[in-house]
């Protein structure tokens, strides 16, 4: 049999429909047209940050009629991030956006991330994606809100969402002008202080903020070899403390705040100048802010990512304090795992308990990710108990599988789901590898599941509509056959035609008649 790629229709090949009036029903969906009909909108999403945007993309791939609500009138310019992560750029590249990206950032090297202990990445870690790439946060939010509205996704900004009702067919959510909207589901990516949330109900419990850190940018008034030197000797016992030139005479810079202090309440100048002084001796003679905010190290886990029809997701779910730069990758990361399930769930296909593996899934990646920041916070502390732990890790890192290990935390590479007994693979990730089409991850950019087959003697039959096949014999895989869900985890490998056939009724339903 010649090597084959059996796909089925993307939302690209229905084009021409009208995404978000009243919808007629895909291929996949024989008993939710009407249900979907009586609401205007399937999923409506409070918040467009990364993780509200990568979900509404996500969603789109499959025809869900999705309404973003942005309480902010203009995208953010804060700028957070330190990069993605691995992990991350191979979620932008498994949907054909990486290409686009990597002229806005900078790869920088892997390694160093773990509680900033300045070790290099071992060599060979398992992706093609092998780099960190330095981007601002605000350039990451435009590429996804790009991409999400391109794919008809609706975002209305200036819209915040300030209370919901569900009931058995869908959610009413009421915008704080007194506006209501239907739609069948409900997913709060509001970020930490997430309304959704806390009108949910569902518990956020952890630890609070002990300390809190200034950051913003801003004009300095001495030569940049003096910052370097100042800044190098407070590093010897001060972290987190930097100032770092971003072009143009402007400087970031963050400085521990001398207290926790309202959230909401964005710091001044003077409260810089000030622990400027108390720290390094010196203001710099900072000046000309374009913007000043504070973050804190509180660490907390909601206790349940769904209640009905109400999900959670992003740092709506899960916040901790920014070291090792994980939880914007954790949030993009968690709207890919929800994305192709709600949509299932929506398109009328999905098995019983799929919607409810998203919880079962990443909230102990969410705890995982807590318990790594909380270990790299103590790591960070100048106390003499904490800097001994320190050197001693230091030295560990030097063996191989001691770095490996924290590298494939940090960049989420290591995570891997619970699917049950089998081999190693079962439940991770696989990572880009050459097909007879060229790349395996740019078979996956509509978002579908892939039989990825080199017995060139199974099929994906009756799940054609939602599984595409590529029978291929000389791809790079250490495994006769394997089934990748759309989020490119490997949820089968074999070789039995009858047994695969079980599989995909876990993970895709029932076969299309
Ligand atoms: C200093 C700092 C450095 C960081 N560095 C990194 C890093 O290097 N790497 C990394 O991965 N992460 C990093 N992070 C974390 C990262 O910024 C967050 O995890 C990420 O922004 C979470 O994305 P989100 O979409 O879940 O939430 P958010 O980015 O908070 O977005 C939530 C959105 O919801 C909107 N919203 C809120 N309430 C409502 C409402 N009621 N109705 C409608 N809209 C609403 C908000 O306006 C916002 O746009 C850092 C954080 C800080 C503070």
């Amino acid at each position: 049999m010649d090597s084959q790629f059996t796909a089925g229709p993307s939302p690209d090949d229905r084009a021409g429909r009208d995404s978000t009036a009243g919808d007629v029903p895909g291929p996949w969906s024989p008993a939710s047209g009407a249900e979907r009909a009586s609401l205007p909108f399937d999923v409506i999403i409070a918040g467009c940050g990364p993780t509200g945007a990568m979900l509404a993309a996500e969603l789109r791939l499959h025809d869900v009629r999705v309404l973003v609500l942005e309480k902010e009138t203009e995208p953010k310019s804060f700028v957070r991030i330190v990069g993605l992560h691995i992990r991350s750029l191979e979620l932008m590249a498994m949907r054909g956006l990486l290409d686009r990206v990597l002229p806005h950032g900078r790869r920088r090297p892997a390694g160093g991330f773990f509680a900033a202990i300045p070790k290099p990445a071992p060599e060979g870690l398992d992706s093609a994606y092998a780099y960190l790439l330095g981007i601002p946060q605000p350039v990451v939010e435009r590429f996804l809100e790009e991409h999400a509205t391109a794919l008809g996704a609706q975002v209305r900004r200036g819209c915040a969402v300030a209370g919901f009702e569900q009931d058995d067919e869908g959610v009413t959510v009421e915008l704080a002008d007194g506006e209501q909207l239907r739609s069948r589901y409900l997913v709060g990516c509001d970020g930490g202080r997430s309304t959704v949330r806390k009108l949910l109900g569902v518990g956020f419990p952890g630890e609070p903020s002990r300390n809190d850190t200034l950051m913003g940018e801003m004009h300095v008034g001495v030569p940049p070899e003096e910052i370097a030197a100042k800044v190098a000797e407070i590093n010897e016992t001060h972290r987190p403390f930097w100032l770092r030139p971003f072009g143009g005479g402007v400087y970031s810079v963050v400085v521990p705040a001398a207290e926790v202090g309202d959230r909401a309440k964005p710091p001044t100048l003077e409260d810089f100048q000030q622990q400027l002084r108390a720290v390094a001796g010196t203001d710099f003679g900072v000046h000309s802010p374009r913007w000043l905010s504070r973050f804190g190290d509180a660490t907390r886990l909601a206790e349940r990512y769904r209640v009905g029809r109400v999900l959670l997701a992003g740092d709506a779910a899960h916040i901790h304090p920014p070291i090792g730069g994980q939880g914007l990758n954790l949030g993009v990361q968690d709207a890919f795992n929800l994305g192709w399930k709600l949509a299932a769930q929506i398109r009328g296909w999905a098995p019983d308990t799929l919607l409810d593996t998203y919880q079962a899934e990443r909230r102990p990646v969410a705890e995982d990710v807590l318990d790594n920041t909380r270990a790299q916070t103590e790591l960070l502390s100048s106390e003499p108990g904490a800097q001994a732990v320190r050197r001693l890790l230091t030295e560990l890192m030097d063996f191989d599988e001691v770095n490996r290990h924290l590298i494939e935390k940090i960049t989420a590479i290591g995570v891997r789901y619970d699917f049950g007994e089998g081999p190693d693979l079962l439940g991770r990730r696989l990572r880009d590898i050459d097909v007879k089409q060229g790349r395996l991850y740019d078979l996956l950019h509509r978002g579908r599941g892939l039989l990825l087959d080199r017995t060139e003697r199974l099929t994906a039959g009756g799940w054609s509509d939602r599984v595409d096949h590529l029978a291929d014999p000389t791809a790079a895989l250490d495994a006769p056959c394997v089934l990748l869900r759309p989020d490119g985890h490997v949820a089968w490998i074999g070789d039995d035609q009858r047994d695969l056939d079980d599989h995909l009724s876990r993970w895709f339903g029932r076969p299309a008649d």
